[in-house]
């Protein structure tokens, strides 16, 4: 198993800048993925981690050696495609120990991997099966034991579950963590989808326009996003950005935010009057009578224990998560109250996070 590091990874092609400038540790065993819109750079990362593309500039380092000019076969590391083109006269053995018998492996020791592995996957039963008669979740399980018969230092994996339903990718998902957890394999994961990333990574780099935003925790970058972007890119509604403008002075516990003043985390930073925006997740906002930001209910929808509930303000339509059994009615003036504590402040112009007590430890790529 492997420690992957990056040091000022840049890419580009011609004049276009793929990957600008990115640094990152990943921890042996860890389970990290890469978050991001289309476009903004996961996948040519990966590539040039797995070495089958040249940086432009910067460090791999695999175990603290330097790999950046070695050949992809030599870094042992097994990189899982989107697309898995499992061989189809091949049964399900010889498709996963065909990595092996490229090696020139003994056929007993082949035969020994592929049974530990299969047992790894719990597809035992399946090892004499032809392949074009297996589920879509057999056939994406074969493809991981054939990535894994090798025993390589880690898993490199570019949306590896995108071609797959909903409910089935929920359950691919749950599966390949459970994997990762018996295996402990070093693990980096490409996916535009928060939803995998926050489920099965224990750390997530969210990437755009070819840089690293924000490394964390899942819950570190939900609850304290480093910038607008990110905060935008997770959570389901998005943070919701109330614009003011204003002055912030190390200390202060509220702002004024247009005629009246909100209680905010204890800011930790001097600002001179600049556009800042007042960061507010859907779940931290309830409907109060004397609440300073007010608005008329625009729609509902329900899901269930919750529902999400639209109110235009003279700050912007705000959506707010209620308990499914608050009575809402369309057209309904009411008054938004927010968490004090859970509030999030960026300053417009950088789209950077202000740091204040609900800070922590998030950190900017
Ligand atoms: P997606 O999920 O759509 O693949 P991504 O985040 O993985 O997105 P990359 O595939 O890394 O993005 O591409 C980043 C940018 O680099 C894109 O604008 C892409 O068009 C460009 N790019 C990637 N490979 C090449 C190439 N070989 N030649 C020119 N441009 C490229």
């Amino acid at each position: 198993m492997a420690q992957i590091r990056v040091e000022s990874l840049r890419k580009s092609f011609d004049q276009f800048a793929a990957v600008q400038g990115s640094n990152f540790t990943i921890d042996d065993g860890a389970f990290f993925a890469m978050l991001g819109p289309s476009g903004c750079g996961k996948t040519t990362t990966l590539r040039m981690i797995a070495g089958l593309e040249l940086p432009t500039e910067g460090k791999i380092l695999l175990d603290n050696e330097d790999v950046t000019f070695q050949r992809a076969s030599a870094r042992d590391i097994a990189f899982v495609f989107q697309l898995f083109a499992l061989y189809p006269h091949m049964n399900v053995a010889e498709n996963i120990g065909f990595p092996l018998k490229c090696q020139g492996m003994a056929r007993r020791d082949i035969y020994q991997r592929v049974q530990e592995t299969a047992k790894l996957l719990r597809i035992e039963h399946l090892l004499s099966n032809k392949t074009s008669k297996l589920s879509g979740g057999d056939r994406q399980r074969v493809a991981l034991g054939r990535a894994m018969v090798r025993r390589p230092k880690a898993f490199l994996m570019d949306e590896p579950l995108g071609a797959l339903d909903a409910e089935f990718r929920h359950l691919m998902c749950s599966e390949l963590r459970d994997l990762h957890d018996r295996i402990g394999a070093t693990t980096v994961y490409v996916t535009h989808d928060q939803l995998e990333a926050m489920s099965m990574a224990d750390r997530i780099a969210v990437m755009n326009e070819g840089r690293v935003e924000q490394i964390g925790l899942p819950q570190e970058i939900y609850d304290r996003p480093a910038s607008m972007f990110v905060a935008d890119f997770i959570g389901s509604p998005p943070m919701n950005f109330l614009r003011f403008e204003a002055g912030l002075r190390s200390g202060d516990r509220t702002i004024s935010f247009h005629d009246t003043s909100i209680a905010v985390p204890e800011i930790r930073e001097d600002r001179a009057s600049a556009g800042m925006a007042l960061g507010v997740r859907p779940e931290h906002i309830r409907f109060a009578d004397a609440a300073p930001v007010r608005g008329e209910v625009f729609g509902a929808e329900y899901l269930g224990t919750t529902q999400i509930v639209t109110v235009d303000t003279a700050h912007g339509r705000i959506a707010a998560r209620l308990p499914s059994s608050a009575p809402v009615r369309i057209g309904e003036r009411v008054g938004l109250e927010f968490r004090s504590e859970r509030l999030a402040l960026f300053d417009v112009a950088s789209g950077l996070a202000i740091r204040t007590a609900n800070e922590g430890s998030a950190n900017h790529g």
